[in-house]
């Protein structure tokens, strides 16, 4: 199936869907693949302030069904936060 779009690697308005929900949350998204370079992305890309707003407030819900962090991740999040100033 053809769509409109614009590859944002090569400028190709040539590609098709590959998927039409996310793997994870199976919410309903349309994930294009670019026939001259490859590059597989969004068909509509966010912007930033729309990525901004997702993942401050619904990432964690859509991937983890919580809006606050379990210990076991802000745990990790400790661990890896002293890995970085040891390194
Ligand atoms: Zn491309």
């Amino acid at each position: 199936m053809s769509i409109s779009y614009k590859c944002q690697l090569c400028d190709s308005t040539d590609a098709d869907i590959t998927a039409t929900s996310d793997a994870k949350s199976n919410e309903k998204i349309n994930i294009a693949f670019c026939k001259k370079c490859g590059l597989v992305q969004l068909k509509n890309i966010p912007t930033d302030d729309e990525l901004k707003i997702y993942y401050s407030h619904n990432y964690r819900f859509d991937y983890k069904k919580t809006y606050h962090p379990t210990i076991k991740y802000v745990h990790r999040a400790e661990l890896l936060q002293k890995v970085e100033l040891h390194s």
